[in-house]
């Protein structure tokens, strides 16, 4: 059977790094079995969600290389849930309720006092048609709950009942249902709660693993008795640890930071952010790695850590900025024109300024440099100007190549006597106006003979 992942997010906000994390595992672990990638949107609490938030996820997942083989939205989806609400309740495992959240609360209470376990006690079950007929006259709508399998013919004599899976991450689990409330499925408005229609599109398109964060492990146990109560198999299971920051503190789709969309707007790139939200947490060290197919290659969800990945936003910077050290300029090509850098020289710039950056848009402040001259120019001190007073008067012959740095300073040394920093701290201050930047010997011949007689203080 083809492998058949989904990613399922609610379009209610933005999807951020920790959301990026589960996207990548799906990916990835399609992308190892040759398998397909559903992006699936959960999306039937329509006041919710936006399509302006489905369509950013879109995007976010194509900046970051996942590109789903298939996209749904649960919002057009509701007359197969309402056949599958049908069949529940023809067979008996779907019934009306009609607490309201204080009555249920009430309860909960009494049940923690009394040490049982602080479960729904099922009376809705108790009501006579009588009862029910009454609490329909007085305008009141039921919400539904799903029997759990979870007694021998008693509903109100409940026995620990195990549901177990070997999971993709944590390997062996067990989830009892007896520890459990039945869940609601539809609330009084009609709505649908997440748990029905997850499990119904799992079903009907064919998902044959369901990889999602560790906060899902419990809702697994009734789905795998929502599957079976549906007549299905159900799929493999593998639930990841979430990331926190360092501090310990959970990522929200709320906070809109690290978002997606906000690191792609801070020029950080796809491949820092899939190497941190895929690594981070696992067997494998941290490192920024340049490819989906390499990255897969390190992929190993059984590798990943039980508890919380923590995890430093300063990092994203630490891995782009050694991504863009490797860059080839075929890789940068096409977003460097896009920046106005091109021509027959930019291979040659790209080559020479990449070991400076921590963004790639940086390289538009050095080609500023290079095309336009050092703004703003640099303070140069009394010695400093008299020694490049003779500098500028020894410019080498062209052509100009990566040796003529050396050839130049060479000559400049026998001439002044200066060496080391006091030699080549006045060049780069009148060449670039920084004390940092690029090599001076891959600077010299992209400005050329010209454009450095044109820098002389
Ligand atoms: N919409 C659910 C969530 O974001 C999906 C969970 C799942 O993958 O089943 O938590």
């Amino acid at each position: 059977m083809t492998v058949t992942v989904r990613f399922a997010p609610s379009p209610t906000g933005h999807i951020h790094i920790g959301n990026a994390r589960t996207a990548l595992f799906n990916w990835l672990y399609a992308k190892i079995h040759d398998g397909r990638f559903i992006l699936r949107f959960d999306d039937t609490d329509t006041a919710r969600s936006k399509q302006e938030y489905a369509d950013q996820i879109q995007k976010d997942l194509h900046w970051l290389g996942v590109m789903p083989d298939v996209t749904v939205h649960q919002s057009a989806r509701f007359d197969t849930y309402d056949a599958a609400v049908a069949r529940l309740k023809d067979a008996g495992l779907l019934y009306p309720c009609w607490e309201t959240p204080e009555e249920l609360d009430r309860r909960r209470k009494i049940r923690l006092s009394r040490k049982l376990p602080p479960v729904y006690g099922r009376e809705a079950l108790k009501l006579s048609e009588a009862d029910r007929q009454a609490l329909e006259a007085e305008g009141r709508t039921p919400h539904w709950r799903f029997l759990l399998p979870n007694f021998a013919s008693d509903p109100f004599d409940t026995q620990r009942t195990e549901i177990q899976w070997d999971d993709v991450v944590r390997g062996p689990q067990t989830v009892d249902l007896a520890s459990m409330s039945d869940p609601v499925l539809v609330r009084e408005d009609g709505s649908y709660l997440y748990t029905l229609p997850s499990v119904v599109d799992d079903i009907e398109l064919g998902v044959t693993h369901v990889i999602r964060g560790d906060d899902h492990v419990t809702n697994t146990g009734a789905q795998i008795a929502l599957f079976r109560a549906l007549a299905a198999e159900p799929p493999a299971f593998g639930h990841h640890n979430l990331l926190t920051t360092a501090s310990g503190e959970g990522l929200s789709k709320r906070s809109g930071a690290l978002s997606i969309k906000s690191l792609a707007d801070d020029g950080i790139e796809p491949m820092a952010v899939a190497s941190l939200a895929v690594l981070i947490g696992t067997a494998e060290s941290v490192a920024a790695v340049r490819s989906m197919d390499e990255l897969a290659a390190r992929f190993d969800p059984a590798a990943t850590s039980k508890s919380a990945a923590k995890f430093d936003p300063a990092e994203l910077l630490t891995l782009n900025r050694a991504l863009i050290h490797v860059m080839t300029f075929e890789d940068a090509k096409d977003r460097l024109e896009e920046l106005g850098i091109g021509g027959d020289r930019a291979e040659a710039f790209w080559l020479a300024v990449r070991g400076n950056l921590e963004r790639l848009g940086e390289a538009v402040e050095w080609w500023k440099v290079v095309h336009e001259g050092p703004e703003p120019r640099a303070e140069i001190s009394i010695e400093d100007r008299e020694f490049l007073a003779v500098a500028f008067d020894n410019l080498p012959a062209e052509p100009w190549d990566r040796m003529t740095w050396k050839v130049w300073t060479d000559r400049l040394k026998d001439l002044t006597g200066r060496k080391g920093k006091a030699l080549f701290m006045p060049l780069r201050l009148a060449l670039t106006g920084r004390e940092q930047g690029p090599e001076l010997a891959d600077l010299l011949p992209l400005l050329g003979r010209e454009g450095t007689e044109a820098r002389r203080p």
